[in-house]
């Protein structure tokens, strides 16, 4: 799960990193009240799931109320990169001397936690590394023994970190770090990381991605996972107990395993087209079951072709077939559905479909056939 800047300043609070007071808002009103408590000048932001809110303009100064009030109005139902703002973070400004970078993620080939600082910060990494890799330093460690306050203090001597934010971002990684282990986030980021013109040094923005694994050990998350921006499908999906990613394509999948999943996904994609989901029913595909995949990516506007997807084992096609057709006397389908069903019991359950055939309900004997006869009638592939 993705945290606001909010809710990830929050977090490393808790783990005594410092940041600006400052507080959020859901109204211009009650923007201007936690400016005053903040104490101006203060920074309006955006706060959505998104990096470059600062280019798209979801960041602003405000000297004094009449500006929080205007700034706040302003951002206040933006759109920035598709996602709609509905709460600020307002807090008191900094006056900044250096922007710097810093990073906890885990580096999976390497088996080892990585520590990232940079003192080209404030812009996006990925451009840092693009353009100028040598001014990312890097830092593995090892989860049995940690970072040490030396070893933090050597990488920040190497990323050019200036002299005098040195000891305080040393210290400050280590407290990252500890957030990062037993927060348990899949990242850490902070960018910037400022030094101010008074000598602090401190976090200015927060990216953490916490590791939904880890929820059974923190309840306090559940009050993070109660704000989060899900897409509308996905939601949907949750609610019916569905393994569902939503996609940006337009061949609604329906599969039963992770790995055919997957693998229906590549083939539509070999075949030219696109995938609107990933959506695995697992085993048992009953109606129920088939009834709420088919809502789901029903639910999708941008479907314009299902590609059910079953290779029956332990669950027998038959009984999937039946699902289907039980399904399909519940749901009232937008778009042409494609099937391919294999393994135990396929023919019987071919038999029992053969009577439910239509132009909008078609079959296949392979997947591939069926992911280019998905994909022609999505209207696209070669
Ligand atoms: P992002 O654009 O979504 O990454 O949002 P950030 O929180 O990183 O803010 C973007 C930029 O806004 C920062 O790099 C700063 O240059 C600027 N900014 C944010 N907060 C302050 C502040 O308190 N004072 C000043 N002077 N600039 C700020
Ligand atoms: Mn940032």
């Amino acid at each position: 799960m993705d945290l606001y800047e909010y809710q990830g300043k929050q977090y490393f609070a808790r783990f005594g990193i410092p940041i600006s007071p400052g507080g959020v808002a859901d109204t211009v009103d009650e923007a201007v009240a936690q400016a005053d408590k903040a104490g101006y000048p203060v920074v309006v932001k955006a706060q959505v799931k998104v990096g470059g809110r600062g280019k798209a303009g979801g960041i602003q100064l405000a000297d004094d109320a009449d500006a929080v009030r205007r700034h706040a109005g302003n951002i206040l139902g933006m759109d920035i990169s598709g996602h709609t703002v509905h709460r600020l973070w307002i807090e008191n400004a900094s006056d900044i001397a250096r922007e710097y970078y810093a990073s906890f993620t885990l580096d999976r080939a390497a088996k080892l936690h990585l520590c990232m600082v940079s003192a080209k910060g404030g812009v996006e990494i990925e451009e840092v590394a693009a353009t100028d890799p040598q001014a990312i330093s890097r830092l593995h460690v090892d989860p049995v023994d940690g970072i040490s306050l030396d070893a933090a203090a050597g990488l920040v001597a190497e990323a050019g970190i200036d002299e005098q934010a040195r000891s305080q971002a040393a210290a400050l990684l280590v407290k990252l770090y500890d957030c990062y282990v037993h927060g348990d986030c899949d990242l850490a980021e902070i960018n910037p990381l400022i030094l101010t013109t008074d000598g602090r040094v401190h976090a200015l923005d927060a990216k953490v991605t916490l590791d939904d694994n880890a929820a059974y050990r923190h309840p306090e998350w559940d009050a993070f996972a109660g704000d989060e921006e899900m897409d509308e499908r996905e939601k949907l999906a949750r609610e019916k107990g569905l393994n569902y990613i939503g996609l940006s394509g337009s061949v609604g999948i329906i599969a039963n395993g992770a790995g055919l999943a997957m693998s229906t996904l590549d083939v539509v994609t070999q075949v030219g087209g696109t995938a609107a989901n990933f959506l695995d029913i697992g085993g048992g595909a009953n109606a129920d079951v088939m009834a709420a995949a088919l809502d789901v990516i029903n639910s999708d506007a941008a479907v314009r072709a299902i590609f059910v997807n079953i290779f029956g084992g332990i669950t027998r096609v038959d009984e999937v077939a039946n699902g289907v057709v039980e399904a399909l006397r519940r749901v009232d389908i937008h778009s042409p559905i494609v099937l391919r069903l294999d393994g135990t019991n396929a023919e019987a359950g071919r038999e029992i479909l053969a009577a439910h055939l239509s132009d909008n309900l078609v079959m296949e004997p392979t997947m591939l056939a069926a992911a280019r006869r998905a994909v022609a009638l999505a209207g696209g592939g070669r």
